[in-house]
């Protein structure tokens, strides 16, 4: 199987070796050809306006969102999210988002002040172990639709979430030594 990493900006050099370092074959997704052949996709944090800005301008946006509804596994995590997203708050006007799973995200929305966090997270379908979450100017969900699946929380918050095949966090899986997010994803 072979999963994509988009590589516009942001953290998708570490998601790419967490999938390496469990035997996934990676490549990192710039233009459209790239999707090509793919199994997954990972969408990764970083910052979501230039993201969106950048997938624009190499003629993303379409063949990301058509990727998403094809039913192939999609992991999205922080600024990922809220592209992945039906809905995004506080966001610039001409920010986009795919649609991909139907939740709202609010940019920031932890607040200015709490700029970043870790947090011990239970996770339920990942065992009693719990799971050690990094937030650094996370988003918060602000709605989840009745497709969507809350698998964990954060202050009562859906913290990560699934719908079908598209999984998504507000915290950075791959910036810890616990696969177990990815091993997740890489079984759906
Ligand atoms: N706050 C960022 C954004 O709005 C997301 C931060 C992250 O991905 N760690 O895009």
């Amino acid at each position: 199987m072979t999963t994509g990493v988009l590589a516009l900006q942001g953290a998708f050099a570490l998601h790419q070796s967490r999938l390496e370092s469990l035997g996934e074959r990676v490549v990192q997704v710039r233009i459209p050809a790239d999707l090509e052949g793919l199994d997954r996709l990972v969408v990764p944090g970083g910052e979501s306006t230039t993201v969106s800005m950048l997938a624009e301008r190499f003629e993303l946006i379409e063949p990301l969102t058509e990727f998403a509804q094809s039913g192939k596994a999609v992991l999205g995590t922080c600024a990922g999210a809220i592209l992945l997203s039906a809905e995004i708050q506080d966001g610039r006007a001409d920010q986009r988002c795919l649609g991909a799973i139907d939740i709202s995200t609010r940019r920031n929305g932890f607040g200015r002040q709490v700029d970043s966090f870790e947090q011990e997270v239970q996770i339920p379908i990942l065992g009693e172990l719990p799971f050690h979450a990094v937030c650094i100017r996370a988003p918060v969900i602000e709605r989840v639709g009745e497709s969507v699946t809350v698998l964990a929380t954060i202050d009562s918050r859906p913290a990560l979430v699934r719908s079908g095949a598209i999984m998504v966090s507000i915290f950075h899986p791959e910036l810890v030594d616990d696969l177990r997010i990815h091993q997740l994803f890489l079984a759906m």
